[in-house]
């Protein structure tokens, strides 16, 4: 074994979104100037990853037990931050991945954040909200060695919200003996949480998408929208467009795939689903097969549920004209050749999504001064950094002839490397 021999958790058997991650570093390490190219190896591995088992009493007195897991991908730049994920398919490499682009997300916008993440392997709809507390604590104290509000900062991701960061907050601080606000974010507002923290991730896209659809003439009233995934993010991110004067031609969803040329109402969408309606029975709409997303006549599509959506076989029916990303890694490397080659502008995830982990820096600022900002100077603060995000990214991106993601890879690991190299190795 070679000292750079990847480690067996790491290798190529472990395809999905660490493969994807592993080969979006390959794209980026020949733009690194020389005396940082040392340092990119730091980049192929985690710095630690911890799993646990979360072992949950049933409301039935049965007994049963959840691998749950976080990794601290890098911490070069400041604390670890990034979500907790609840789903049946989380596996270590994929918050290995999901770390690795906090790690690149929170350098792109430039908060003073390494990258980490965390989830438990679970379908907490299975679950009553007493068993869903009890897991988030025992989940909680068992990464507890990890998590500091100067260590290791969660946040919601798919299927956790501010219930469960509220849950998170009180177990550490129980234990700490003392009320820390800043451990979490994406809290209630009742306990520190930040005005536009919910919509923000959704809003980052938004802006974004008026940035890229500037660079290519696109008007934003009248575009027409397809988003997948309407949860935290596609439903904030169809929201917002749709207040703009965009038309919300598509939505994908488990429950179903809509299409309505005139326009759907994202609010009366929400409504109907949170009386208990199905995505597929929205009326108005016309139900289609989920393999006609992708190739629907739409101006900007916006994947924003999980990863790996866009594939080679997709990616060639593709008409919108550009995608901004919601999601975490929808795109498979494949997919993003063809897109480059086809002219489709792709808005990476590391870019598009970073407004919710903004406003989270934003929310874990104003706990430590204990001074809460209105949503007013909130979202005029996420759109100046997201904006100025994008023209970086966009610069280097002409300058050297790359896609989108590439560019932003490039931005962000010089800004990892160069904190790596100047603290140097220990010992
Ligand atoms: N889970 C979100 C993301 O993937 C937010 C992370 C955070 O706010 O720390 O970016």
């Amino acid at each position: 074994m070679t000292e750079n021999t990847l480690p067996s958790y790491l290798s190529p058997e472990h395809l999905g979104p660490w493969q994807t991650y592993l080969s979006q570093i390959e794209a980026v390490a020949p733009h690194i100037e020389v005396s940082l190219r040392p340092w990119i190896e730091t980049l192929r591995r985690p710095k630690r990853s911890l799993i646990v088992d979360v072992p949950l009493r049933r409301d039935n007195g049965e007994i049963v037990h959840f691998e749950g897991y976080r990794v601290h991908h890098n911490t070069s730049r400041g604390p670890g931050k990034g979500g907790v994920r609840y789903h049946p398919d989380v596996t270590l490499s994929e918050v290995m991945a999901l770390s690795a682009w906090m790690t690149i997300k929170n350098a792109v916008v430039n908060v003073p954040y390494g990258g980490a993440k965390g989830g438990i392997r679970v379908d907490p709809k299975l679950l009553s909200m007493p068993e869903l507390e009890r897991m988030t604590r025992r989940y909680t104290s068992e990464i507890n060695i990890l998590l500091g509000p100067d260590k290791d900062i969660p946040a919601p991701d798919m299927n956790t919200n501010e219930q469960v960061m509220a849950w998170m907050m009180d177990t550490y601080s129980v234990n700490q003996g003392r009320t820390t606000t800043g451990v979490v974010t994406g809290k209630p507002i009742s306990l520190g949480g930040s005005l536009g923290r919910r919509d923000a991730t959704g809003r980052g896209v938004f802006v974004t998408a008026c940035a890229a659809a500037a660079k290519i003439g696109l008007a934003i009233p009248g575009a027409r929208i397809a988003v997948q995934g309407f949860g935290n993010v596609g439903e904030a991110a169809a929201r917002i467009f749709h207040d703009a004067g965009s038309h919300l031609v598509a939505v994908q969803d488990v429950g179903g795939t809509i299409y309505h040329p005139a326009g759907i109402d994202p609010y009366a969408l929400k409504q109907h689903l949170l009386v208990g309606g199905k995505i597929g029975e929205f009326p108005g709409a016309t139900l289609i097969a989920p393999s006609e997303f992708w190739s629907l006549d739409c101006d900007i599509l916006v994947p924003a549920a999980v990863e790996g959506q866009l594939t080679a076989d997709n990616a060639v029916g593709i008409r919108a004209q550009m995608i901004v990303e919601g999601a975490n890694g929808p795109t498979t490397p494949a997919a993003d050749a063809i897109l480059h080659e086809r002219n489709v502008l792709v808005v990476p995830d590391v870019l598009a999504n970073a407004g919710g982990v903004t406003v989270s820096y934003f929310e874990w600022v104003q706990d430590f001064s204990s001074f809460f900002w209105t949503e007013e100077e909130i979202n005029a603060r996420l759109a100046r950094i997201m904006s100025e995000a994008f023209d970086a990214v966009w610069e280097v991106a002409g300058e050297r002839g790359l896609p989108l993601r590439t560019a932003a890879f490039v931005v962000a690991c010089k800004r990892v490397l160069a904190a790596r190299a100047m603290r140097g190795l220990y010992p």
